[in-house]
């Protein structure tokens, strides 16, 4: 693996300072940095060939086309999926989400048939669903979670019946960090042949998706959680599902013929992507896939499985300091509050000191609910992060613990 030293460098916005402290930014579950090659990626289209993509026969929009097809393909390596046809642009994880939820909900769902989600889940898990239990009389079923913040496995083995069309989870919680058993989740649902998408807005970053491997039938993300750039996600599906569910909008492109009477869809993928792409995200996304790649998948889980230990070593240490979310299989995610201190306090004065940390509910109220609290501080930790900004943040939060003393 490059020197730590070599990596922080490629990331420019990692050497700024805020409030003349040097940033330390822990806030990568919410978004990621992007290194100088995917800005030069997107600097690249604008600055030499951007033009429409599939439309045009010019040089530029053939260019165009090109290097949006050369990111699919990256991707479909990157995720393992065994064809391009099934990798659909989106625009993130929130986007595949309601898309395959309002399609599949169209194409397979009736009165009285349930979706199947975890306590853990994402707004953008949970919403997309009711929305479509609403509009079709089908009923939601959740998962409960232990106080480690787990999957209760077995209780999810009584709710999977042959009413079930659908089992949709995360792979790791946002909230949280822990990584559910996906592999178990996805062959009890298909022991019953019911289908399963996988969120993996948290997992996608920490090296963890092999579309093949899992066998799960929906994998989602977005570029933005895997240093790529806003605005651009990706929808794998088997191939089998994507050509049975409808297009979930209409418009340019998605098209085969159009008329008055009757309007038949493109191939796969293209279905799925109606309008004016943002093809230079996807592009973007492409860059930051190779520069992952570049890094090397396995070292970054390893860094940050020690990063990990170090944090919440250093973090336990701390009188006062509670942890959220304990299980034994978690990424380098993690979730606090401290004895009678505001988690908004408390972040508002890391914030001075230059330590950017999420406070609230992470999007996942569910979760909060479950252990009765408002909301927590996350500390979401990835590869370019070091021990010394760890020592910073401990050091930080003794000095909110003192002055509140
Ligand atoms: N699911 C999970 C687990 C997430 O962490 C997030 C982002 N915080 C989302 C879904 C939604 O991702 P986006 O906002 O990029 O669509």
């Amino acid at each position: 693996m490059k020197d730590i030293a070599e990596i922080r460098a490629d990331f420019p916005i990692l050497g700024r300072k805020v409030y003349n402290k040097p940033l330390v930014y822990f806030d990568n579950g919410a978004t990621t940095q992007k290194p100088q090659s995917v800005i030069d990626a997107l600097t690249e289209v604008y600055t030499t060939y951007n033009s429409n993509i599939h439309r045009g026969v010019h040089y530029l929009s053939d260019t165009s086309s090109e290097a949006y097809e050369a990111a699919r393909e990256k991707v479909r390596s990157f995720i393992n999926a065994g064809r391009r046809e099934e990798v659909v642009f989106t625009s993130g994880t929130t986007g595949s989400i309601n898309g395959i939820a309002f399609s599949f909900g169209e194409r397979y769902i009736k009165t009285g048939d349930e979706i199947i989600v975890s306590h853990l889940e994402h707004h953008a898990n949970i919403v997309p669903w009711q929305m479509m239990c609403e509009r079709k009389g089908a009923v939601l079923r959740v998962i409960p979670i232990n106080d480690s913040g787990e999957i209760i496995f077995e209780e999810y083995l009584k709710i999977l019946s042959k009413k079930t069309k659908l089992v949709s989870v995360t792979q790791v919680s946002n909230a949280l960090g822990t990584i559910l058993p996906i592999n178990k989740i996805i062959t009890a649902a298909h022991s019953v042949s019911v289908p399963v998408l996988i969120d993996g807005a948290q997992g996608i970053q920490h090296g963890m998706v092999d579309v093949k491997a899992m066998d799960c039938d929906f994998y989602v993300f977005s570029g933005h959680k895997i240093y790529g750039p806003n605005g651009i996600g990706v929808l794998y599906g088997k191939e089998k599902w994507l050509t049975e569910l409808p297009p979930f909008q209409g418009g340019g492109d998605m098209v085969d013929k159009v008329t008055f009477e009757k309007t038949t869809y493109n191939a796969l993928p293209f279905k799925f992507e109606a309008g004016t792409m943002n093809y230079p995200a996807a592009i973007g996304l492409g860059s930051a896939l190779d520069y992952v790649t570049g890094i090397g998948r396995v070292d970054i889980a390893m860094r940050e499985k020690e990063l990990l230990a170090y944090a919440t070593e250093k973090l336990s240490g701390i009188k006062g300091l509670k942890i959220y979310g304990n299980s034994a299989s978690k990424i380098s995610t993690i979730s606090f509050l401290l004895d009678k201190i505001h988690q908004y306090d408390t972040g508002m004065i890391l914030d001075k000191m230059g330590i950017a940390v999420r406070t609230g509910t992470h999007c996942a109220q569910p979760v909060m609910d479950h252990y009765g609290i408002g909301g927590t501080i996350r500390a979401s930790i990835c590869f370019y992060n070091t021990k010394e900004e760890i020592d910073s943040l401990a050091a930080g939060i003794e000095k909110v613990i003192s002055m509140f003393e």
